[in-house]
């Protein structure tokens, strides 16, 4: 028996992967509705095809073209694979539909208020109690039961504050745009159309002023809100102990470049799903995701903590760097999921990228 605190993308989709396997999996979300309110952008990259068959019914818009803003304004722009724009609610929602036709069982409306550990975890939903060996925090980046089980220690966030907006001009539906800025500051807008656009801002400070200097740049009526806390991916980070394991956002699995979680999330779910149908040992799972997919968030975070120390300047020079067509090509090739791969590629082809190692001896401006 294993119980799943959560069901959001990752929770879903583990929950999915487990039941195929025979094991008797409930999942718990404090929600009434799955994958309501949302707080992610909802942008996929070509890799999710690797993990599921992509259900048209939730994709709002694919993109292959990015413009990346520098800050004194200049502009690159880039031809990238498709990617998916997708409605969450019904991401998450459809994640689900799988999880249940394999023998999931749903509980909406149930919020884990409680967990003791034990032999057997004692988990309280308001009035109810179960019992289970096996407890997963599918909980996000507040994860309660990262919390209960001593393992939330000393994380960090950025705040993703964003908007949906009905944009006053029209725009290219195709193109996502990117801004970037001192320190850790990232921009966004990603059209849903040619009118109406996702837009935000991810920082770890500021992100109210941030956005209002965005908006002036892409006036628009806003819709609704959709913002939320990001976790920075720590390689320190416990993600089990006796029976509980911490997944997704609750185990900080997002990329910090691009802080996108979901598919590294739903990979963490692949090495979980191994463990558990298998019954591995103890430590399995954490050394199994720091010898897999924590290589790649390792190197995204470097990336991240290199650029946390760029001035205006420096990525300046790096939107003219990435003018270069053997760039772009690279930057097509490889895309964004791989990060170190990238790099590699990219420090081979343009020795000059090497140059933004000396920002290594700065302070982070975060
Ligand atoms: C503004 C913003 C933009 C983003 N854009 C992208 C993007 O474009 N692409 C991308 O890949 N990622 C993006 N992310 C990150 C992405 O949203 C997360 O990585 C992803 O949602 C993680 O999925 P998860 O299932 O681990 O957790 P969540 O999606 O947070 O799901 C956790 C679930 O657990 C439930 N829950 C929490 N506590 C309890 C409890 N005590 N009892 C019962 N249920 C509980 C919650 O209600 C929720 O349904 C963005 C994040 C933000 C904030």
């Amino acid at each position: 028996m294993v119980s799943i605190i959560g069901a959001g993308p990752v929770g879903n989709y583990l929950a999915a992967k487990l039941a195929k396997k025979g094991l008797k999996v409930d999942v718990y979300e404090e929600h009434k509705k799955i994958g309501a309110p949302v707080a992610c952008t909802g942008i996929l990259t070509p890799y999710i095809r690797d993990l599921i068959k992509i259900d048209e019914t939730y994709v709002v818009n694919k993109i292959n073209e990015t413009y990346v803003y520098s800050p004194d304004g200049n502009q690159v722009k880039i031809k990238l694979k498709k990617n998916y724009i997708v409605d969450r609610t019904l991401f998450d929602s459809s994640l689900a539909k799988i999880a249940k036709s394999e023998g999931a069982k749903y509980h909406l409306g149930k919020r884990l208020t409680s967990l003791k550990l034990g032999n057997e975890h004692k988990l309280k939903f308001s009035n109810e109690i179960i019992k289970d060996a096996t407890v997963i925090g599918a909980d996000g980046p507040n994860t309660f039961v990262g919390r209960s089980a001593g393992l939330f220690e000393n994380r960090k966030f950025v705040a993703g504050h964003q908007a949906r907006v009905k944009l006053k001009e029209k725009i290219d539906s195709n193109v996502v745009e990117f801004f970037v800025d001192e320190g850790n500051y990232i921009g966004w807008l990603v059209p849903e159309t040619d009118k109406i656009a996702r837009v935000g801002v991810a920082s770890h400070k500021n992100v109210g002023k941030y956005f209002k200097d965005l908006m002036k740049r892409r006036e628009g009526k806003i819709l609704g809100w959709q913002s939320g806390a990001i976790p920075v991916y720590d390689p320190k980070t416990n993600i089990e102990t006796k029976g509980v394991y911490l997944i997704g956002d609750a185990a900080t699995q997002v990329k910090a470049t691009t802080y996108g979680g979901i598919i590294p999330g739903m990979k963490a779910a692949d090495i979980l799903t191994d463990v558990l149908s298998e019954n591995k040992t103890a430590g399995s799972y954490q050394n199994g995701v720091k010898k897999t997919i924590g290589k790649n968030l390792l190197s995204h975070l470097m990336i991240r903590k290199l650029m946390n120390r760029f001035s205006k300047e420096d990525y300046n020079k790096l939107i003219q760097l990435c003018e270069k067509k053997s760039v772009k090509d690279l930057i097509y090739k490889y895309d964004r999921e791989y990060a170190s791969k990238l790099l590699f590629k990219l420090l081979i082809n343009q020795p000059k990228f090497a140059s933004f190692g000396k920002c290594l001896f700065r302070k982070e401006i975060i």
